[in-house]
């Protein structure tokens, strides 16, 4: 149980959106306490604005979108776990294209942007959602649960019929250090039939071997291998705790996920949102530091409730 954090000071990266092809800058600010993570791009007469709130997902199989009022941010989901995962509860993303740069196709470019300038505490306690009853989507080859736990824990299991995957099983503590070293570095994976099916179809347009794995019908097509001999389960977990933060509420939980993927994820966000007999919040109150159970709900944030600095405009 601690405060709020955020960035200390803005930091800037650039690169090419994995399905747009499009080159973009993203710039992640500090922002004020109960923001949560926005999204803003800024044009010459105005400022789109869109928060990383589930109710503003948008349809996508292939990676995770968001927008509002004709704003629509593409892959978010590695930017946004490289915030959960660091614990950084508040912050703007300013984006100067339509898609988060894909970078090596991992989270640890963001995290290491977000470590070159540090972390700040803020006055305010985090807030939690404790799970107390378990909660489940998917089907039986897809799936997703959420049971009650003392500590946050996510295992995730996958199973493909290749050589190099087949069943691969990961267990993650949710600690900051067990993301930065073991999560952070996973990259997207894809098979080349898949490739070439999105390529026919015009998607996935930045994609190449700097920022996918791209497994062939038998081996991995780039050249340095894995980075972890389990990346493609890791990188899972790493889409998953992206996903999740579209709560905009860190849970306390343990998530059990076999054979999912975005929009299961998704499905899991939604499912926390319509069972409130499902969880508790909690936050450390400022006098005595105990657990206290918070009245009232954080979400959905109504825009206007959203704080909005003078510097966006
Ligand atoms: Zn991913």
């Amino acid at each position: 149980m601690r405060n709020q954090k955020t960035l200390a000071h803005p930091t800037s990266l650039s690169g090419i959106g994995l399905h747009s092809g499009q080159a973009a800058t993203i710039t992640i600010h500090p922002a004020p306490a109960d923001t949560g993570v926005v999204f803003y791009q800024k044009t010459t007469n105005t400022v789109h604005s869109c928060p990383a709130f589930i109710k503003h997902l948008r349809p996508m199989d292939l990676c995770t979108t968001i927008g509002l009022n004709g704003f629509q941010i593409q892959t978010v989901e590695h930017v946004l776990s490289a915030l959960a995962g660091l614990e950084i509860d508040n912050a703007y993303l300013e984006l100067d294209g339509n898609e988060v740069p894909a970078v090596d196709g991992s989270a640890a470019p963001f995290v290491n942007l977000i470590q070159t300038v540090g972390a700040v505490e803020q006055d305010q306690p985090r807030t939690y959602l404790k799970i107390v009853q378990p909660l489940s989507v998917g089907n039986d080859s897809r799936s997703l649960a959420v049971y009650p736990s003392a500590l946050p824990k996510i295992s995730y299991s996958i199973d493909y019929p290749h050589p190099l995957i087949q069943n691969q099983t990961y267990i993650h503590d949710c600690s900051i250090k067990e993301f930065e070293q073991n999560i952070a570095g996973a990259r997207t994976f894809a098979f080349r039939h898949e490739v070439e099916l999105l390529w026919s179809r015009g998607l996935g347009m930045g994609g190449s071997l700097e920022n996918t794995l791209v497994l062939s019908e038998t081996g991995l097509m780039n050249e340095n291998g894995f980075r972890f001999h389990d990346e493609c389960v890791r990188h899972k977990v790493l889409d998953l705790i992206g996903d999740l933060s579209l709560l905009g509420i860190p849970v306390i939980g343990h998530f059990v996920a076999h054979r999912a993927g975005h929009s299961v994820h998704a499905q899991m966000v939604k499912a926390i949102l319509e069972n409130p007999e499902a969880w508790i919040l909690l936050n450390s109150s400022d006098e005595d530091r105990s657990m206290m159970v918070h009245a009232g709900s954080p979400f959905p944030k109504p825009m206007s409730e959203v704080p909005q600095p003078a510097y966006l405009y």
